[in-house]
């Protein structure tokens, strides 16, 4: 939401700071319940937009209303953070969206996983974790849509924040209380 507050305030380090320890910790989630969060978002947009199959993507024009099945061409699968980056811009060109509309995106896709994740600790059924599964990969391409927007480049923030430990404590694990983590400005 600080993120979301910086698109708001036309502060593009705020943007970047949040969204960085945000889709971190989103991360890290994945990584607690075991999910490939990179083979999970390759299984959802292998190059195409998941919807149409095209890439740019071209559900206003098809009108689709159902998501395709696609079949993944693995010599197109990026190999790199910068390239995963890419590779949303050519599905989803930033020319086609404000910033704004990217971060309220960001939003509903947060929302969806927060529910997802809600729905799966009440009832632990397969089908609700493949549902996190989704979200996740959803909300990831919704990141890379708004660093793509600002324009921002991932990877380079997320070496600036992560690459000599903890963003705050500068301590690899973290160390950081977690009062301290409670009243961290960011
Ligand atoms: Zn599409
Ligand atoms: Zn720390």
């Amino acid at each position: 939401m600080r993120g979301l507050k910086g698109i708001r305030k036309g502060d593009t380090k705020k943007v970047s700071e949040n969204l960085i320890i945000s889709l971190s910790w989103c991360t890290s989630l994945m990584d607690q319940l075991g999910v490939d969060i990179e083979q999970s978002v390759w299984n959802r947009f292998p190059n195409v937009c998941s919807y149409c199959g095209e890439s740019p993507c071209a559900c206003k024009a098809k009108k689709v209303q159902k998501r395709l099945h696609i079949k993944p061409d693995e010599t197109r699968r990026p190999s790199t953070i910068g390239g995963l980056q890419k590779m949303f811009d050519m599905i989803y060109p930033s020319s086609r969206r404000t910033i704004e509309q990217a971060g309220i995106h960001l939003a509903e896709e947060v929302g969806e996983l927060s529910e997802a994740v809600l729905r799966f600790r009440g009832h632990h059924r397969d089908a609700d974790f493949d549902q996190i599964v989704l979200e996740a990969s959803d909300l990831f391409s919704c990141y890379m849509a708004v660093f793509n927007s600002l324009p921002l480049d991932y990877h380079a923030e997320l070496v600036k924040a992560f690459s000599d430990g903890c963003h705050a404590c500068r301590k690899s694990p973290c160390e950081c209380p977690y009062d301290y983590v409670l009243n961290f400005k960011s």
